[in-house]
């Protein structure tokens, strides 16, 4: 057996091979593959291995359909059938929301070119003679819809990289992987040790056991999942070809032909979770006890759609298990807290999603980063409180609504609250609606007397869309508090520390003590990898300001820049907390709890500085990111509950109150602002996202510049817009598809919302550079049908910033 290798990938199921195949694709060819059993021994041999194209995230559509397409090539390059079946798929809607989401999919098909259509009951009927369209309200077609054979498709990856070099190894379990100082790695076998540059986890049903090695902890948790194939079918047998496969989600089961049987697969209500305390290292090839009864309601409804299932005899009936991440998405990249070591774990539809996540691995892997930006799926987005409690109450939620819509701006009730603040009592006490922001409970808004306390969902205007305009009012007119402590915050100290945050960060340091400033962080492609505001608060004190969720996402980079002696860094997010008071009278406000001079002269924009409010000691700085005059002030978290108190109190008298985080949404937008992972993505270049003039390059080194370097010229490909939008029922979220008058796809929303104190349904959006200019008229795909946008050439609120320099 070999000793060395440049990246060793634990597990040969349909995962650990496709990441093995696009390693070798780009050039890593001395790369092996360790597979305790034969290849496909975990949940890949059983699945049902349906294929589909389209995903309510724009960048998975675009992996999986990547994916879709790969396995044709794969056939013709390596030899080895995949065993494709493309005879296309039938999205069924049944309700108004159903119908929607589909249109909404339609029109980012469109935008993206990819096949998926409309079709009448008629042509429907035709495709698909079984079916009985009664009651369906709308019907897509998707072509290269279908299913393919999953040990084909696992085995044709792993020809494919042999052909390029890689090894594959059978029977060869690995029993340890232990991290070295130089970040390499010794993996351990029976067979022998290997050390290698990167230790790929693709152990699908056993990736907790094979984290555990590495001393880490994955969410995690396995479930039964089942499906049935009927006998034969004698109408499909006379109709000589294939029959498309059936998505009929509103339903909750799947269906699709399998020899000239059907086969119907459920996510039931009443699901069942299997090896929650580790999966048993002998499980191989076994399958469950049937247990259709389980599934009988899901198997009821395609019965009533399609009446041949309940004539045919079950012919064969497959329980097997699958593993599951607490929101369904795959744990993806780089683990942060190790070094050169890459997850890819909790993937639900495999055969869907193989090839792209493939590539994108070994993207990250040999190129530093993937060319997509993969924030949504990165495992960073859990931290420790991710524990096995709240796993599993997610996991049950998401398995037995696995088909479930889910709405921009849902917020899903199970296994919280997971980590609260000490304010959290109050403001649930004051009618506040959380969300759930990294773990934290984090108000969205503020209900009213009388007005419900939980929020309806939908693609249209919600429940909450008028208190929020409310409080957004509020802000605009007087003042608000809006809870901040959901930002993440971090302590820079020492005498390295403004040559460390320089050598980190895009813009230069502020040079003055109590001053501050806005920095991009580049990624390895020159995109924007991060937006941070760093203040200087002594001559080696810094506080540096940035998104909460990305907040292990960002440890990667931080890491990656050596502190210099006697400088320290830490992470503060846990230990404080913080409240933007924001608005016209949010000076008169703050003065009312301190004595420190808050007028222009004495505290100018971007000033910070440390104060006392109330009596607590805060770090304050005038930032907005409302566009009005405003202040953030941070505390600690013991300090929280009393300083809230106090700006609540001081509040009335200026006529502002509490404001939650749909409001500042919509505030941010009124004025243009972008935010992370949204407008700010590694996939956007900071001139294309209005950023360049916070690159500093005259300032020397610093991380990724040479990435910057290299783009910093070419023309925008893309540019960052705002549109306001002749919407009614319901605004943009993002994503929406944007077009010109005559249809041509020129880019998507990036973040939408109604502008309440400018009267307008605003998006912030990103089109094609020279594709429009301001006052054209432009339509975006809002409930997936074209409405009206103008280009507006600055934002609506406060265009000059006379209200944040008041
Ligand atoms: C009943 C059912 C139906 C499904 N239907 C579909 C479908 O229609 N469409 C779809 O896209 N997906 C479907 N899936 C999901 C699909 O099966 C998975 O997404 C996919 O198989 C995951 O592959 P994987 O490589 O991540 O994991 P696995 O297939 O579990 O592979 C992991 C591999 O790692 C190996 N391994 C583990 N530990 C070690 C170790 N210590 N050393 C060496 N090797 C190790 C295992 O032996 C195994 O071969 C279905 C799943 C089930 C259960």
């Amino acid at each position: 057996m070999r000793s060395h290798a440049q990246a060793v990938v634990i597990g040969g199921g349909l995962i650990g091979c496709s990441i093995l195949y696009h390693l070798a694709k780009l050039g890593w060819t001395d790369v092996v593959l360790l597979e305790r059993d034969e290849l496909t021994s975990g949940s890949t041999w059983h699945a049902a291995a349906n294929i589909h194209g389209l995903h309510d995230h724009t960048n998975i559509s675009l992996l999986q359909h990547y994916t879709m397409g790969l396995y044709k090539e794969l056939e013709a390059e390596t030899g080895q059938g995949c065993g494709i079946f493309q005879p296309g798929s039938l999205y069924l809607a049944q309700t108004e929301a159903r119908e929607h989401q589909l249109r909404l999919q339609e029109a980012k098909a469109r935008r993206y070119g990819m096949n998926f259509h409309e079709v009448s009951r008629t042509e429907a009927e035709k495709l698909h003679p079984l079916v009985n369209f009664d009651g369906i309200r709308c019907i897509m077609f998707e072509p290269d819809g279908g299913n393919v054979d999953p040990s084909g498709v696992t085995h044709a990856y792993a020809t494919g990289a042999r052909q390029r070099g890689a090894e594959i190894l059978r029977f060869t379990p690995v029993t340890g992987t232990e991290a070295q100082a130089d970040g390499s790695w010794i993996v351990r076998t029976p067979k022998g040790d290997i050390r290698t540059q990167w230790v790929v986890n693709a152990a699908g049903l056993w990736a907790r056991e094979v984290a555990a090695m590495a001393g880490l902890e994955l969410p995690l948790i396995p479930t039964e999942h089942q499906y049935f194939v009927t006998e034969k079918i004698p109408e499909i047998a006379n109709l000589g070809r294939r029959l498309p496969s059936v998505a009929d989600r509103d339903g909750e089961y799947y269906l699709r032909q399998e020899g000239l049987g059907l086969l119907v697969g459920a996510y039931e209500r009443d699901m069942r979770f299997w090896a929650e305390e580790g999966t048993p290292g002998d499980f191989g090839h076994e399958l469950f006890p049937e247990d259709l009864e389980r599934i009988e309601p899901n198997m009821m409804r395609a019965i009533d759609r399609v009446p041949a299932v309940g004539a045919a005899g079950i012919r064969r009936v497959i329980n097997g298990p699958m593993i599951w991440s607490p929101d369904s998405s795959a744990l993806f990249g780089p683990v942060p807290e190790l070094r050169n070591y890459f997850c890819c774990n909790g993937i639900i539809p495999g055969f869907s999603q193989s090839g792209g996540l493939g590539k994108l691995a070994a993207e990250w892997m040999v190129e530093g980063e993937p060319t997509r930006d993969m924030f949504g799926w990165d495992l960073a987005r859990f931290g420790h409180w991710a524990g096995k409690a709240f796993t599993k109450a997610r996991v049950q939620d998401q398995y037995a609504h696995r088909f479930k819509i889910h709405f921009p701006n849902e917020e899903r009730m199970a296994g919280r609250p997971v980590r609260t603040r000490p304010v959290y009592a109050l403001q649930k006490e004051m009618g506040a609606v959380f969300g759930l922001n990294f773990g934290w409970e984090h108000p969205l808004w503020f209900a009213a007397e009388g007005e419900p306390l939980e929020e309806t969902n939908g693609f249209t205007r919600q429940n909450w869309w008028k208190p929020v305009g409310r409080e957004a009012l509020m802000l605009r007119n007087s003042a608000g508090i809006i809870d901040i402590s959901n930002f993440a915050r971090y302590e820079i100290k020492g005498p390295g520390s403004e040559a460390w945050l320089n050598a980190l960060l895009a813009n230069r340091m502020p040079t003055k003590v109590g001053r501050s400033c806005l920095t991009p962080l580049i990624g390895k492609r020159g995109g924007v990898a991060g937006d941070f505001t760093v203040a200087r608060l002594g001559e080696e004190d810094f506080m540096m300001i940035g998104s909460g969720m990305a907040e292990r996402f960002h440890q990667r980079f931080f890491q990656s820049v050596p502190l210099p002696q006697g400088t320290t860094f830490r992470s503060v997010t846990d230990m404080t907390a913080g409240f933007n008071i924001a608005g016209p009278r949010s000076r008169e406000l703050l003065q009312r709890l301190t004595n420190a001079d808050l007028s222009t002269p004495n505290f100018s924009f971007m000033a910070a500085r440390r104060i006392t409010v109330a009596g607590i000691d805060v770090m304050a700085l005038r930032v907005s990111f409302t566009g009005d005059l405003g202040w953030e002030l941070h505390c600690t978290e013991g300090d929280q509950l009393a300083l809230y108190q106090a700006l609540l109190e001081a509040g009335r008298s200026v006529e502002a109150g509490p404001v939650g985080s749909r409001a500042l949404m919509s505030l941010r937008i009124e004025k243009g602002y972008g935010s992370w992972s949204r407008e700010y993505s590694p996939e956007y270049w900071p001139q294309e996202s209005g950023l360049e003039r916070l690159v500093r390059m005259d300032k020397g080194e610093f991380l990724n510049r040479g990435a910057y370097a290299a783009i910093a010229d070419k023309p925008p490909r893309d540019r960052m817009v705002m549109l306001s939008i002749a919407a009614k029922e319901a605004d943009a979220t993002g994503g929406e598809p944007i077009f010109l008058g005559d249809g041509t796809p020129v880019g998507q929303v990036s973040s939408g919302a109604y502008g309440y104190s400018v009267g307008m349904s605003l998006a912030i959006g990103y089109i094609k550079n020279g594709s429009a200019k301001p006052g054209d008229r432009l339509n975006v795909a809002i409930l997936g049908r074209p409405h009206e946008a103008i280009l507006l050439d600055k934002p609506p609120f406060d265009p000059e910033g006379q209200r944040l320099r008041m």
